[in-house]
């Protein structure tokens, strides 16, 4: 930091008196004789005008000096950034800055929010703050109106992409809770079902054209359901015939040996299988 101070300061001040007394003042303070005679009564009258002025400076000068800050008016520190450029600072500036004391703004009623539901102002809120939703907390309707959706729910009932609903400007806002069926489930994010809403409208344009395209997923779901149950039924059909081909080649083949007639009733025979020992009983007219 460098002092460029000199002693222009002073003459400009000189400057100034010599206006407001109508003769020059040079540094010494003496006053130089006038090229045209003046009578003593202007003499007289430009000397008192010159003491007058003087005292007024030094008074000035002391109160100065009492309230504690620079003489050296016009004297200016230097200050050099050390990148090329020096920047010019005002002692008599800079000391007041340094001193004030940082008050909080003043509350301006222009920095309310004006809620969306009964059009009053207001300063903070449960939906400003947590879902940038202008509405204040008397008109807070958690169950219908200003109800909360999963994310999964938002997509599946919005038919709303990843994209749609945390990337899209302006990104919506949530609440982290955790599962209430499992808390080692993943954390559930909380929107505002009206912001879903409100970007599924977005998306869709109109709440005709998600119909629409809920009607038509549910009937390509339909359809993709259908398939997949026609080709397990054939593919299950292909296993129960194949099955029952097995079934059949594998069924076992009763070989019987000889019909032996009952020793009780002479219509009465039986015979047995000579690999199975199964034995069936008929009659024989
Ligand atoms: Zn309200
Ligand atoms: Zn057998």
């Amino acid at each position: 930091m460098t002092e460029k101070c000199d002693k222009s300061a002073e003459t400009e001040q000189n400057n100034k008196l010599e206006a407001e007394i109508g003769t020059k003042v040079t540094n010494d303070e003496t006053v130089t004789k006038p090229k045209k005679e003046l009578t003593a009564t202007q003499k007289a009258r430009i000397e008192r005008n010159r003491q007058k002025a003087l005292l007024l400076r030094q008074s000035r000068l002391s109160q100065q000096q009492l309230l504690g800050t620079k003489t050296t008016t016009g004297c200016s520190r230097v200050i050099d950034t050390g990148g090329g450029f020096l920047l010019e600072e005002n002692p008599d500036v800079k000391p007041r800055k340094l001193n004030r004391v940082e008050e909080p703004a003043p509350v301006i009623a222009g920095d309310d929010s004006i809620c969306l539901e009964c059009d009053k102002p207001f300063q903070d809120s449960y939906l400003l703050t947590t879902y940038d939703h202008q509405v204040c907390d008397k008109c807070r309707d958690p169950e219908e109106k200003h109800s909360v959706i999963t994310k999964t729910e938002a997509r599946e009932t919005y038919l709303l992409s990843e994209v749609d609903i945390t990337k899209r400007e302006p990104i919506l806002k949530y609440v982290v809770r955790k599962n209430p069926h499992n808390r080692r489930w993943g954390d559930m994010k909380l929107y505002l079902r009206l912001q879903i809403e409100e970007r599924a409208l977005e998306v869709w344009k109109t709440p005709e054209a998600l119909e629409e395209e809920r009607d038509s997923r549910e009937q390509k779901r339909e359809i993709a359901k259908k398939k997949k149950f026609n080709k397990n039924m054939k593919k299950l059909r292909q296993e129960v015939r194949s099955s029952l081909f097995e079934v059949k080649s594998n069924v076992h083949t009763h070989v019987f040996g000889p019909e032996i007639q009952s020793e009780t009733d002479e219509d009465i025979y039986t015979k047995t299988c000579i690999e199975c020992d199964h034995q069936i009983t008929f009659e024989k007219m």
